[in-house]
């Protein structure tokens, strides 16, 4: 039998059924005359609860790190949280009854409100929150019996649910893959799991109503695919595709964990991409040194309203805080072009991409850019937090930029709100015009960061959504090379690093031209790290001085191609 489920944890895993109990607890309705001893009795609950929370963090930071410990750190500010504990006392207190059928209905509230959210990201809160719940009501009945794996090896546990603290427990020799009935790729027992290499599949309906424990079962983690009681053919392609799998994942796994070094031995900075709602969740601070990109505008697009300034804080300071302090640079709106928010009602353009778009916007429409600048400001005593201004093509532009960064700055400071006064601010080199212009522009940015995607568009006048020009829109294209390689040149003059966070950053052909271009950051998707960091490792000095000469001798892109193209097959 063949289930699929809706997100998985990437491995395949073979390995025996077993169940895990559902929740025995149920809770009734009792009435009460001493409303204040039911709320002692949930203080006491929630200080216990925060010991063991903080007990849990510090065991997952041992064992796994602290990207991954953090879970039970928002565990400990969910207990904390008087707002919504305080709500449940006063129903104690008001309607006379128990404390632990008030917290089963809050939580159930709670959890109906976050259930409803379109944000994977905010939906997996709801179940932080129905989780913490849990664990003080089993505290509140003395305790439910932890969960534990039955004798044996190879196991594949299938379950409702697993919490954080449920699969932290479990021994992890022993476990082969785990199945959820709930639960999806955000979740922070799916985030446990990435960084613990055990398969799983998440968000499987019904599969507890299939499995009866005992039998084999084969899970495919990447395709969220579960055989039960397979036949030999499965499991003799199983076989096959472990060891493929196996192979191709250590070699990629492995590169990804370690520094990316050119052949001179300097370490380039390899950094994530993100910008989706899951971004604090999806970053992996094990296989890069920060966020080189993080995209702001999605967080306007997934808005039907602009966002506020306390909803973009949330996502900066959460972002901040996974981050650490590894760098996170934080672009500013990047709408216009193919990024549109209907509710910003954008006057019609007949060339969007030559419109009013990114800074020239926000320029326009200051208001906007204050509240996004104060958000961001404020998330600066998080992390290592940066800005980064998109789409700059005169130095005016910059300058002025820079003045509505004061103004905000300066307003902050006389309300007394914390920020750090010397973030570093950056910016996107994307025009051929901030390319030509980039000495100039070096004097003024703590950084560059050379945006391929449209510095290729407009350097090469193509449209980069026009299917019909993809022959001249390419990262190949010996002007856009050629401007990448000076942007480089004035960035390192003026003593500034320079990355490249343009889909061209991890395309393998150009890796050597990169390194021999002296780009001190790589950023891109993360799943492409382990890929670029692998082929870095094989390239020799040699490798990069013939690449920056085919540069200079070649008249068309076929002579470059020539002599890169046997460079990116090394080490394959
Ligand atoms: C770029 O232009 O290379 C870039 C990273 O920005 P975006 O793709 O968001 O325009
Ligand atoms: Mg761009």
């Amino acid at each position: 039998m063949t289930l699929y489920g809706i997100g998985g944890i990437p491995g395949c895993a073979r390995g025996t059924a077993v169940i895990k109990p559902a929740r025995t607890i149920t809770v009734v309705r009792r009435s009460t005359e001493d409303p204040e001893a039911e709320c002692a009795r949930l203080s006491r609950a929630r200080e216990a609860a925060v010991a063991h929370a903080e007990a849990c963090y510090e065991s997952a930071l041992a064992e796994i790190g602290e990207d991954s410990a953090k879970i039970f750190r928002a565990y400990r500010e969910i207990l904390s949280d008087d707002a919504f504990f305080s709500v449940v006392e006063e129903r104690v207190r008001a309607e006379g009854v128990c404390i632990d059928s008030v917290l089963e209905e809050e939580k159930q509230n709670i959890a109906a409100v976050f259930a409803q959210q379109d944000d994977p990201y905010l939906r997996e809160r709801g179940t932080d929150i129905e989780n913490v719940c849990n664990e003080l009501l089993a505290a509140l009945y003395g305790g439910e019996e932890p969960f534990t794996l039955p004798e044996g090896d190879s196991l594949v546990v299938f379950a409702d649910d697993l919490t954080p603290t449920d699969t932290l427990k479990l021994d992890k020799a022993r476990l082969a893959g785990f199945v959820t009935e709930r639960g999806g790729a955000t979740s922070h027992t799916a985030i446990l799991a990435k960084t613990l290499g055990i398969p799983a599949i998440l968000g499987l309906e019904g599969v507890l109503g299939q499995v009866s424990g005992g039998e084999t079962a084969l899970l495919y983690g990447e395709e969220g695919r579960l055989i039960l009681s397979p036949d030999g053919e499965a499991l003799a392609q199983f076989r096959a595709d472990r060891e493929r799998h196996a192979r191709r994942g250590a070699r990629l796994a492995a590169a990804a964990l370690a520094p990316a070094l050119a052949p001179d031995g300097r370490t380039v900075h390899i950094c994530s991409n993100l910008g989706e709602a899951d971004s604090a969740q999806a970053f992996d601070g094990a296989i890069c040194d920060g966020v080189g990109l993080l995209r702001t505008e999605f967080l306007y697009m997934r808005c039907e309203h602009y966002p506020t300034e306390e909803e973009q804080f949330s996502f900066y300071r959460d972002m901040a805080l996974a981050t650490g302090e590894k760098a996170l640079i934080i672009r500013t709106l990047d709408i216009g072009g193919d990024k549109q928010a209907p509710y910003m009602d954008l006057p019609c353009e007949d060339n969007p991409f030559l419109g009013c778009r990114a800074i020239r916007l926000c320029l326009e429409r200051r208001d906007v850019f204050q509240t996004q600048l104060r958000a961001i400001l404020r998330a600066t005593p998080f992390g290592n937090v940066k800005i980064m201004f998109p789409m700059i093509v005169t130095l005016e532009e910059l300058l002025e930029a820079k003045a509505v960064l004061a103004q905000a700055m300066d307003e902050l400071e006389a309300e007394g709100t914390p920020f750090r006064r010397e973030v570093e601010v950056g910016i996107m080199v994307e025009t051929p015009a901030a390319a030509v212009l980039s000495d100039v522009l070096a004097r003024h940015a703590d950084f560059f960061s050379i945006g391929a995607n449209d510095l290729i568009q407009y350097t090469t006048a193509t449209d980069r959504m026009n299917q019909r020009l993809q022959y001249l829109y390419t990262s190949s294209n010996l002007s856009v090379l050629r401007l990448i390689r000076v942007v480089c040149k004035n960035a390192h003059a003026a003593g500034i690093p320079v990355g490249i966070c343009g889909e061209a950053a991890c395309e393998i052909p150009l890796l050597p031209l990169w390194l021999a271009f002296g780009v001190d950051e790589l950023s891109m998707a993360p799943s492409q790290i382990g890929l670029v960091k692998h082929h870095i490792a094989a390239l020799s000095g040699e490798d990069l001085r013939r690449a920056a000469e085919a540069l200079d001798g070649a008249g068309v892109i076929a002579d470059l191609r020539a002599v890169l193209a046997p460079l990116s097959e090394k080490g394959l």
